[in-house]
């Protein structure tokens, strides 16, 4: 109820939430304490929790921030709802973000810009910046995102709370709408690198319903918090730390490697050639996996539909024309373009080869060091209006996180400090699986 309050309060200016689910939140809560009570709780029962509005729950809009999804109820729930459902967990609401995801500013959302709680002039970053702000603002106790190029870590580090993208098939993607599917993965967004781990004890492990989720042994991703930095090996890239780093980060930066080495950690510089390729070679591969996905929006089945169409070419057209915002739009004609034929392998088949390349670029990396830190962003928060006239400079709000999803690998962000009063992240990137390293080397820095 407390939380519920404050999201009556604060809501209307943040614009965090697109739907709050208080009758049902109050009933789960009703059930955690009745669980309390008999003594079967577990850490999650009772702890109000937000979805990103890109996860699939039965009975309460999925909008994925989208006009074509404005009256769109799943018939199912998304794994990772189920999941933390079952933990016990009572969801407040969905949470507002750029449409389908396609953004790093949550101004691409049908249901309007969210703003930061640190500044509301500002952007939350994006796209899961409805989730991020939620949590920073106490809107909730911790929140769901999703990470295809940076949308967990890049909003983590604008809004000063901790963002943990794992490892490309660690968390199912049953549920989840599909943007660029061989890059999407699901993670938290919380007060700290506990609450990341408590959330991903509920959410990772295999799913029968998304082939790509990985059959590993169950982990307890809170066993290794506590254990000694003594020893620990980290890679600084030299392309993060060069002369285009901004010094205001980089003095933060440094500091943030102080603790470490004063907790037994050394540093190294590590190499990754091909970074300045991730950008490019990204905004091939993402937009021609969504082009490939968003054909199901057609005005049939479900979502949006225009108005009295005269024929089937009208209907698709229209319906897609009105539903679809001008991010997503160019999107699915950059990616249709890059697919096309005579195109294909200019494009799409030589970003692939250059996303081997990055990965072995890590692989190569992670044979000296047993993480790698560097920036999440280039800067703090940037205000409303500020960039999306310019779709390449938003474009580039990425450059430090999109090679992460592109090698598949876990990435963290977690906040190290303040500029001007604006919140801003390290960024950790352990190797595949290396959750449980990332989550202690941030809960002995925190
Ligand atoms: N900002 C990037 C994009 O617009 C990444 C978004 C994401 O991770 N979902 O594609």
């Amino acid at each position: 109820q407390a939380f519920l309050d404050r999201i009556q309060q604060l809501n209307p200016s943040i614009n965090a939430y697109i739907t709050v689910t208080a009758e049902q939140a109050l009933a789960q809560a009703a059930k955690a304490d009745a669980i309390r009570a008999d003594g079967n709780a577990g850490p999650l029962t009772g702890i109000p929790i937000a979805h990103k509005d890109i996860f699939c729950t039965t009975d309460v809009l999925t909008t994925c921030g989208s006009k074509m999804l404005h009256n769109f109820i799943s018939p199912y729930s998304a794994t990772v709802v189920e999941r933390l459902e079952a933990a016990g967990a009572v969801m407040l609401g969905k949470t507002n973000m750029d449409e389908f995801a396609m953004g790093s500013s949550n101004e691409t959302s049908h249901y309007g810009a969210v703003r930061n709680p640190w500044d509301q002039e500002r952007v939350p970053g994006g796209s899961s910046g409805g989730s991020a702000a939620a949590v920073a603002a106490d809107l909730c106790a911790m929140a769901t995102g999703t990470d295809t190029g940076g949308s967990i870590r890049q909003p983590a580090s604008f809004c000063g709370i901790t963002g943990l993208k794992p490892t490309y098939g660690r968390v199912s993607r049953f549920g989840m709408i599909a943007f660029a599917s061989s890059l999407d993965q699901a993670g938290p967004l919380t007060k700290s690198a506990e609450d990341a781990a408590l959330m991903m004890n509920a959410i990772a492990g295999t799913d029968q319903r998304d082939s790509t989720s990985l059959d590993l042994p169950a982990e307890d991703f809170t066993a290794m918090l506590g254990d000694s930095l003594q020893g620990l090996k980290v890679g600084l890239p030299k392309q993060h730390f060069s002369k285009d780093l901004n010094p205001a980060v980089s003095d933060l930066l440094q500091g943030a490697i102080k603790v470490l080495e004063s907790l037994g950690a050394t540093v190294k510089e590590v190499d990754l050639p091909n970074n300045h390729l991730s950008v490019p070679s990204y905004y091939v591969i993402a937009p021609a996996e969504a082009s490939a996905n968003l054909s199901r929006y057609d005005g049939v089945r479900y979502g949006y539909r225009c108005e009295d169409p005269v024929n089937l070419e009208d209907l698709y057209k229209r319906s897609r024309s009105e539903g679809f915002g001008d991010e997503v739009k160019r999107r699915i004609l950059v990616g249709t373009y890059a697919l096309s034929a005579g195109y294909y392998d200019a494009y799409y088949k030589k970003a692939q080869k250059i996303r081997r390349l990055i990965k072995q670029d890590f692989d190569a990396a992670f044979e000296d060091v047993d993480v790698i830190l560097g920036p999440t962003s280039p800067h703090t928060a940037f205000k409303l209006g500020e960039k999306n006239s310019d779709p390449v400079t938003m474009y580039l709000e990425d450059i430090y996180t999109i090679a992460v999803n592109l090698a598949g690998l876990p990435g963290m962000s977690l906040p190290i400090g303040q500029i001007n009063n604006l919140p801003i992240g390290m960024q950790l990137i352990g190797p595949s699986f290396g959750e449980a390293r990332l989550l202690n080397v941030a809960h002995q820095y925190q």
